[in-house]
């Protein structure tokens, strides 16, 4: 296996000579489901970190062990083995109504298939998601109306926030839940094939947008992809196959468009 915390990218390096500590620590994590008599093991010791700010992604073939590390770097289901922090919070020791509470306060999703709700306007989805955040939280932090003046313009969707999903291209309705997905500044976010429903020009636009977001908001992101030019703009590649990294390599950090 490589070593995870090797990386030849600048940012990487100005990172470890600044010794910032990893946002995410993984430790020989591994989960295997059990159903009857059967056990499918999907994460073999599995040990990577990630740096604040850095853009990951993750690819392999199909059945590999990705949408599982997902799961369990997003609070959705719990480790069988090894340990895994989270901005300072050992999920693999969390209840489930712990590691829901901790979902909530520290993770953005962005999915394929867009998922926002459709009987609400884009700022309403936007919303909602600032409104889940704040659950369980003993002081409600209020909407943060700098930041989504930020993230809209960033994003291109200012002009767009009142209308409805179905009144929005595939592309803008991405955008949208990219801004919902930052809006309460997780800890990290997790995309799963945020492009996989989009053509080559909203997709470059999207990861165009998700690569600058990252980066002026020093945000964390690790995105499962299957292209692997969308892979080329993160800081660092996971390979996976067989529930283990194969191997790591360095992203350009750059979207490299088609012409
Ligand atoms: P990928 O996202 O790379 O396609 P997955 O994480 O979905 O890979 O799957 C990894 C392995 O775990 C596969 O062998 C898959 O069949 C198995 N698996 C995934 N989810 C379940 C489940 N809920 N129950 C049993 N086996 C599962």
């Amino acid at each position: 296996m490589a070593t995870p915390t090797t990386s030849s990218s600048q940012a990487a390096n100005t990172r470890k000579a600044t010794k910032v500590q990893p946002i995410i620590v993984a430790r020989e994590i591994g989960k295997t489901y059990r159903s009857g008599k059967l056990e499918v093991p999907a994460l073999r010791r599995v040990s990577f970190s990630v740096a604040p700010g850095e853009f990951v992604a993750i690819v392999g073939p199909s059945g590999s062990g990705k949408s599982t590390l997902f799961y369990t770097l997003g609070g959705l289901t719990s480790v069988t083995s090894g340990s895994l922090l989270i901005d300072g919070a050992d999920f693999s020791r969390l209840s489930d109504i712990e590691r829901t509470r901790m979902r909530r306060a520290k993770i953005g999703f962005v999915f394929q298939r867009f998922n926002l709700l459709p009987t609400l306007s884009a700022m309403g989805n936007i919303e909602i998601a600032h409104d889940i955040a704040n659950l369980g939280k003993q002081s409600k932090q209020p909407l943060d109306r700098v930041l989504l003046d930020h993230l809209t313009e960033i994003l291109g969707i200012r002009g767009r926030l009142v209308h409805r999903p179905n009144e929005l291209s595939g592309g803008e309705q991405q955008r949208v839940a990219i801004a919902r997905a930052l809006i309460s500044r997780p800890a990290i976010v997790l995309a799963d094939e945020p492009t996989g429903n989009l053509d080559t020009k909203n997709s470059d636009a999207v990861l165009d947008m998700m690569r600058r977001s990252s980066r002026e908001l020093n945000q964390t992101v690790l995105m499962i992809t299957h292209n692997p030019e969308a892979a080329q703009i993160a800081d660092r590649i996971l390979h996976m196959r067989d529930g283990e990294i194969t191997h790591i390599e360095s992203g350009r950090g750059l979207v490299i468009h088609e012409v």
